[in-house]
């Protein structure tokens, strides 16, 4: 493009994940006579290597992926890879507990505002309604999860959706290059923001160019910094100059990093008809694939200051053969091929499966050869509909004769000031320090405990731990591995001295910075960001429609409104 320091746009994005694509796609289709320029740092032939993921190192390697694992450089950003799981946020994440002590800094009546923003998410994300439980899907009439469950303080409801799952930079290339008002810069990294002016204006960034090191201004009424997490929490450490007007970078900048405690520690063993037990998925009337998980009941979380925490139905573990299933023995093996293995699953994900490790290889092949031909059939069908298929099989859960189910944890972490996000003396690099806490883990024992007796009150079934009560915490925290979900950093808060940002998303101290990524959401609950990231990057997409008022190289004004 025909491009210089003169040039101006009315919104600049940075970064062209979900969050940054859908703000531009929205605000731009919505307001055709407004120019938006959207800045991404990889490049069409990204190369393996890059100078961000490179310059960050990672104090705990045990609960945290490493960078190339967490995040994808280029257009579309890492839902190149992502596993496409959507959920959404609870009422709980939006209620203070005394375990959160005084870090819930978001309350319910944004909750209820986001929500209004959530059936266009869906449409980006195709995955359906947004309808996140079963109740409320007429056409698939509620049944308990296994004969004889009764809901109680634990239910059986709570749907996730999947999306395609949708690659955003492939899905969306053609949609930015029809759309007139919207220019897309790939290959160029964002940098320095200029200083507030004295009405809190930030007037200009520098852009640098990967390959060549050129520096150009863009100048726009509005910046959203979308770089994911990390970088975004990054670009706002290396810019402190923009909090030069409330005395300073927030306390709470690149703070309370969390992600999810996640992996497995019981089996559940049902006493009913094993053919009533909906351990798969269901399909709804648009092919979306939805699976249920168990959730606690919001007030009984809150009254026993617990995490929120869902438990799905899942195979066992598959690198160890004793599950005698010839299909997860197969799968198992084409896993830890090496270079088939990389090509069937991100890194991530994989390890989530083999668990990294080659075990008892004889026992997998002895699995194989006795549960022929259907070890084969099997994996031949599921690859059919997990590679080949446009919607594709989000996973494979197998039926289990025995109506025995391994459980999985996806739990929320408590804020914690200890793990951040840090620059080293350098001013550039970036230290990521991530803990599991006492707390989070004492949630995820007492959780199962509650799913356990309630299981066993209505005679529906009964938990069998993998490990003794002495082993579970140290079990727990040497299981669960991270970084892929990354909230907390950039926080929303009524204030610069609880948070970073204020509820709809604009950076403190500024006029016209606005930051749209999961690290803006204060607690992490038991979801997965993505899918509600996408309805705040809708919300705010419709809120620069509103306060965006004059635009153009000689006045730059935003006018504020009232939180929503
Ligand atoms: C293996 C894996 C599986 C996952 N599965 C799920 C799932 O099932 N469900 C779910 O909810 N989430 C999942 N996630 C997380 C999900 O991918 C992220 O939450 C989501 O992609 C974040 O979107 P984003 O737009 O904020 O950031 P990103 O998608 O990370 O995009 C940020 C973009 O900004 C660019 N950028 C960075 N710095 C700069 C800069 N300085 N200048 C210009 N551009 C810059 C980057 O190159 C990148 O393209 C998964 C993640 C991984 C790695």
């Amino acid at each position: 493009m025909d491009w210089n320091d003169n040039t101006y746009f009315d919104i600049c994005v940075i970064g062209s994940g979900p969050a940054g694509i859908i703000v531009a796609l929205e605000y731009a289709s919505n307001n055709p006579e407004k120019s938006v320029i959207l800045v991404e740092y990889g490049n069409k032939n990204q190369s393996k290597e890059n100078a961000l993921d490179n310059s960050i190192s990672l104090a705990n390697k045990v609960n945290h992926h490493p960078p190339y694992e967490c995040t994808n450089k280029g257009l579309g950003g890492t839902s190149a890879t992502w596993g496409g799981r959507c959920v959404s946020y609870d009422e709980v994440d939006f209620l203070d507990r005394p375990v959160l002590e005084g870090n819930c800094t978001w309350d319910l009546s944004l909750f209820e505002d986001v929500k209004k923003f959530m059936a266009p998410a869906a449409r980006y994300f195709e995955c359906g309604t947004p309808a996140f439980d079963l109740t409320e899907l007429r056409h698939i009439p509620y049944k308990p999860v296994a004969e004889g469950f009764k809901k109680g303080v634990v239910t059986d409801s709570a749907l996730e959706r999947w999306s395609m799952p949708t690659r955003f930079g492939k899905r969306y290339a053609d949609d930015i290059e029809r759309q007139h008002n919207l220019t897309l810069l790939q290959g160029v990294e964002a940098r320095d923001f200029s200083s507030p002016d004295g009405d809190d204006n930030i007037s200009y960034l520098h852009v640098r160019e990967v390959r060549t090191g050129v520096l150009t201004k863009i100048k726009a009424t509005a910046f959203v910094l979308a770089a994911g997490a990390q970088e975004t929490t990054r670009l706002l450490l290396r810019n402190t100059q923009l909090f030069n007007n409330i005395g300073g970078k927030p306390d709470a900048l690149g703070k309370y990093y969390q992600g999810h405690l996640s992996g497995k520690i019981a089996s559940v063993k049902f006493k009913g008809n094993p053919k009533k037990t909906d351990y798969g998925f269901i399909r709804d009337t648009d092919g979306t694939y939805l699976r249920r998980r168990f959730q606690f009941d919001n007030k009984f979380l809150q009254a026993n200051n617990l995490l929120n925490t869902a438990i799905w139905l899942d195979n066992p573990l598959y690198f160890d053969p004793k599950h005698r299933s010839g299909a997860m023995s197969f799968m198992y093996m084409a896993m830890i091929t090496p270079v088939l293995g990389k090509k069937l699953a991100p890194p991530a994900i994989a390890h989530s499966v083999t668990k990294g490790k080659v075990n008892n290889l004889p026992g997998h092949l002895s699995n194989i050869c006795r549960g022929l031909p259907n070890s084969l059939l099997k994996p031949a069908s599921i690859f059919y509909k997990r590679y080949l298929l446009k919607r594709k099989l989000p996973g494979v859960f197998l039926f289990s004769p025995d109506n025995c189910y391994a459980l999985h944890f996806h739990s929320e972490q408590t804020p914690n000031a200890q793990s951040n996000m840090l620059l080293g003396s350098d001013g550039e690099s970036l230290i990521i320090n991530y803990e599991l806490t006492d707390a989070d883990v004492a949630s995820v024992i007492k959780l199962h405990e509650v799913l356990d007796e309630s299981l066993k009150e209505s005679g529906c079934g009964e938990l069998k731990y993998w490990f003794s009560k002495d082993e579970l915490p140290e079990a727990i925290k040497t299981m669960s591995k991270d970084g892929l979900h990354q909230n907390g950093t950039t926080r929303i808060a009524d204030s610069s001295q609880l948070g970073v940002v204020d509820r709809n998303l604009k950076v403190w101290g500024t006029k016209n910075v606005f930051v749209c990524s999961s690290s803006v959401f204060p607690t992490s609950g038991q979801a997965n960001p993505t899918f509600f990231l996408g309805a705040f990057a809708v919300r705010l997409a419709h809120h620069l429609n509103k306060v965006m008022t004059i635009s153009g190289p000689e006045k730059i004004t935003t006018e504020l409104i009232e939180p929503c």
